[in-house]
């Protein structure tokens, strides 16, 4: 965890109130994150952080807490980047589900920073040895995950880049918790694979229609049911699976 801030939350003691702030941790039952709570260390990510990159041996899995959001990225040999997943407070980043060494496959930056709680990874393992009740949580949440990527795959193929950039910015919405996503039109572009010149016009577009309002470095949503219009079906697909597989981490 070197050259990581240290939560100004931590201060006032409150790892219990950050569980909260993390919807996988908060579906614990309370003897789970007893295990777990010794080793959990709340941590600031700054926004442009590399959590990890392809072929590291993941030890550290990070839970991020309210509005942090972590993208894993698949890079190609010309260093091109394509977002493959976006995990907010719903999930976490990082040998979630299997077990002993870990190569990354992708890379995980943070895309929007502030707070979350990171654990070694072999606390976690031990913790799902000695319970099944981690394994069964894990590997739906490993469920949910695999469904956005495949969904990722149709939607990077098939749909335009007005609806992609309407779905993440609805899927954000739900992990911000307000109507304002703190987001750059670098950071965007990045996410959907675009330009930035693409993702200027789209989000003049979306924004000539009244459903969100763009500042320096942030994105307002105005018009939620408008939003939703304008996104492809591959947003609610996404939300309907995670609602069946893991109901009690819907965001
Ligand atoms: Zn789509």
């Amino acid at each position: 965890m070197t050259g990581l801030m240290t939560a100004p939350l931590i201060a006032l003691g409150s790892r219990s109130f950050l569980r909260q702030a993390n919807r996988l941790l908060a579906a614990l039952g309370a003897r789970e994150f007893e295990v777990l709570e010794p080793h959990l260390e709340p941590v600031t990510l700054p926004r442009g952080k590399v959590l990890f990159e392809p072929g590291d041996d993941v030890t550290t899995t990070y839970f991020p807490c309210r509005r942090t959001m972590v993208s894993l990225l698949i890079v190609t040999g010309d260093r091109r980047e394509v977002e493959a997943a976006t995990i907010g407070r719903e999930g976490a980043v990082g040998g979630i589900v299997s077990q002993g060494h870990k190569p990354a496959f992708g890379r995980a930056v943070v895309q929007i920073g502030g707070e979350a709680l990171a654990i070694p990874t072999s606390h976690l393992d031990a913790a799902k040895i000695g319970s099944p009740f981690f394994g069964d949580l894990f590997a739906r949440y490993a469920d949910a995950l695999l469904a956005q990527m495949m969904q990722g795959v149709a939607c990077n193929a098939l749909h335009r880049a007005d609806q992609r950039c309407a779905r993440w910015l609805l899927a954000s919405h739900d992990r911000a918790g307000d109507g304002v996503i703190h987001l750059t039109q670098e950071s965007l572009a990045e996410m959907l694979g675009v330009q930035r010149t693409t993702v200027t016009g789209v989000t003049a577009e979306l924004q000539s229609r009244g459903l969100i309002r763009t500042h320096r470095g942030r994105v307002e949503i105005v018009d939620r049911p408008g939003l939703e219009r304008a996104a492809c079906e591959c947003y609610r697909a996404v939300e309907n699976h995670f609602a069946r597989v893991l109901p009690e981490v819907t965001v």
